[in-house]
């Protein structure tokens, strides 16, 4: 179904009747040309480049609960291209781009919103370091602006300057990040994959996976076996539980990341803040809601919730950088399963076995990276070899130590990124 002016007109006047589900619901084929395991955003939007870019429509998406389960609905919705590190950098750049075009490539609002994203500095050096990252978002053509105190206080005038923990020296400005509703992301990719002919099989499981011989065949699912020549992991938070069923262990460890909304309130946060000196960063959603979030919490875990020492360093964050948001209430919080490297940085890659690809390690990165995280994964998984932008994403990175992408220099550890 085609979205226009006309239609909705139409729907108001005649009691939004006409309106059908932006996806089939099919039953699982017994064979597919290639399968992606987990319809969250990766998988989505693999599904849909595999038959925009390369006309493979025979595939399928299988996925375990419902489209939009996973993080993909459940991120703090930030899209962003101010990374420092080459290999990051294009990548990055190039989801920009995409995110761009999105809502016409799709014909499905988004909402992506460019309102500009802020980065506090506190300190000589962390400004230094925040002019190197600028430096190097413009060398990819990329957008940076260096705000001084006084500049950032017209674009932030909430902010505590006066008394805060941590003095604000300033800001790097990235006009083009912002925000995009994140399940709004998830039914796009979803009803344009299906009407290239991809079947969406919710409710599915992967028990299993089908190797003869060093080659994929297929895999067993609770509703049955399928089989497949190529099959493409994109599990995020649960990727090590699936690759261990093709005898893989991958360098990720899945750790919980909370995030905050509090009751709607009239604008008043118009741009993604982010601390630089405690974990917090926020925005408000078009709905009104302060959307906010901090680190990790501090322990592995698949559970898909969080715990309450987190939600009281999150809110003493908050309290630190800006004390007016004491006043709003908390609606809700909620937790998502983060697929941890130990350089902060993903993997799209091949594995020992033919014929099966992963996708994963996107820590608490993902949601910005959906768009080129599926072209380039597509781009591998139909011609064998890995797309430019995507290159340096490789699995063995972290067996031979060449190629790390510590983004942060935190040092190799899961938890630090
Ligand atoms: C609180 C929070 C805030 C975040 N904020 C941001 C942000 O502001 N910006 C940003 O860029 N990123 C953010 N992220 C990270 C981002 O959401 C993730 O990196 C990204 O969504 C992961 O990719 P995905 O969408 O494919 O994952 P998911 O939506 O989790 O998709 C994976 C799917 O695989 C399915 N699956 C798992 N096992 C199986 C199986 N055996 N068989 C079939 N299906 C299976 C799952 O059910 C799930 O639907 C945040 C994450 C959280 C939790």
């Amino acid at each position: 179904m085609g979205y226009s002016g006309f239609q909705i007109i139409k729907e108001a006047v005649f009691g939004q009747k006409g309106w059908k589900p932006l996806w089939r619901d099919p039953a699982p084929k017994p064979r597919y040309d290639a399968i992606i395991i987990g319809g969250g955003g990766h998988g989505l939007a693999t599904a849909y480049y595999l038959a925009r870019e390369h006309g493979m429509t025979n595939i399928a998406v299988l996925e375990k609960g419902h489209i939009g389960s996973g993080n993909i609905g459940r991120n703090t919705t930030i899209v962003r291209a101010n990374y420092f590190l080459p290999g990051n950098q294009e990548f990055y750049s190039h989801s920009l781009k995409l995110w761009e075009g999105m809502e016409r490539d799709l014909n499905y609002n988004v909402m992506h919103s460019q309102r500009g994203l802020i980065n506090l500095f506190h300190s000589d050096g962390q400004r230094d370091a925040f002019v190197r990252r600028g430096n190097a978002m413009i060398n990819q053509g990329d957008d940076a602006i260096l705000l001084d105190r006084d500049n950032l206080r017209s674009h932030l005038p909430y902010l505590d300057f006066d008394n805060a923990r941590f003095p604000i020296y300033g800001g790097l400005y990235h006009p083009r990040g912002g925000t995009a509703r994140h399940d709004a992301v998830a039914w796009g990719y979803a009803r344009a994959a299906d009407q290239r002919g991809v079947d969406l099989i919710q409710n599915c499981e992967v028990t299993g996976i089908d190797i003869e011989n060093g080659v994929v065949t297929g895999v067993q699912t609770t509703r049955g076996a399928i089989k497949a020549r190529k099959v493409g992991i994109v599990t995020a938070g649960r990727s090590g539980q699936v690759a261990a069923m093709a005898g893989m262990r991958l360098p990720i460890e899945s750790h919980v990341l909370q995030a905050f909304v509090t009751e709607g309130l009239k604008p008043v946060i118009d741009h993604v803040v982010s601390f630089g000196m405690g974990h917090f960063y926020i925005s408000q959603s078009d709905k009104g809601g302060l959307v906010f979030g901090g680190d990790l919490d501090f322990y592995a875990s698949y559970a898909a919730r969080g715990n309450l020492p987190m939600a009281e360093h999150v809110m003493e964050a908050a309290m630190t950088l800006m004390p007016m948001i004491g006043k709003a209430r908390v609606l809700r919080s909620w937790g998502g399963i983060m697929d941890m490297t130990p350089d902060g940085s993903p993997i799209i890659d091949t594995t020992p076995t033919k014929g099966l690809f992963i996708d994963c390690g996107w820590c608490y990165g993902g949601f910005k990276a959906v768009p080129a995280s599926g072209f380039a994964f597509a781009h591998l998984m139909a011609t064998g070899q890995p797309h430019a932008t995507a290159a340096k994403f490789r699995l063995d990175r972290f067996r031979s130590g060449v190629g790390l992408m510590d983004e942060e220099g935190t040092g190799s550890q899961h938890n630090l990124h």
